[in-house]
């Protein structure tokens, strides 16, 4: 019998990746599905030989920096930027595939997802981002094809 794994299942998956972020400000973990299969996992954290974020090597982190700004100053690769790229470096295709990832993603992430091939992104937790960019972010979601939903309590 084949096991269909669920949006949970993939989402707990998530939450386990982000336990391993280095990023003292928030863990956040993205795991990038196709065909029930998980291609790739990734947490956020400042990139290969930069100081571990916990450990002050982020700058931006350290300040008290609202979640959602100063994204362009900051040191920490995202958990789904991270994800696209260790795809890239491995020569995983990730067209057609499902993100799934712990937190609302950014407007960098989503446009990464989208030009990387991802059809669809399921986040757990809302963030709400400045009134500008949330303009931006709607009219991506309209204009798109990417389908970017918020897990619902029954999935
Ligand atoms: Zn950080
Ligand atoms: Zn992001």
């Amino acid at each position: 019998m084949k096991v269909v794994k669920q949006h949970s299942e993939f989402m707990d998956i998530a939450y386990e990746v982000a336990g391993g972020s280095n990023c003292r400000r928030r863990q956040v973990g993205a795991v990038i599905v196709r065909n029930e299969q998980i291609l790739m996992t990734s947490s956020n954290g400042t990139p290969t030989g930069i100081t571990f974020c916990r450990d002050g090597g982020c700058q931006r982190c350290l300040s008290g920096t609202d979640t959602g700004d100063l994204y362009e100053s900051c040191l920490c690769t995202h958990a789904e930027q991270t994800a696209i790229a260790r795809a890239a470096q491995e020569g995983v295709s990730i067209d057609g595939a499902t993100l799934y990832c712990t937190l609302r993603p950014c407007l960098t992430c989503v446009k990464l997802c989208l030009e990387a091939g991802v059809l669809h992104i399921v986040y757990d937790q809302y963030i709400k981002f400045r009134a500008e960019v949330e303009n931006a972010y709607a009219r991506f979601t309209r204009d798109t094809r990417l389908n970017l939903v918020k897990r619902s309590k029954t999935t």
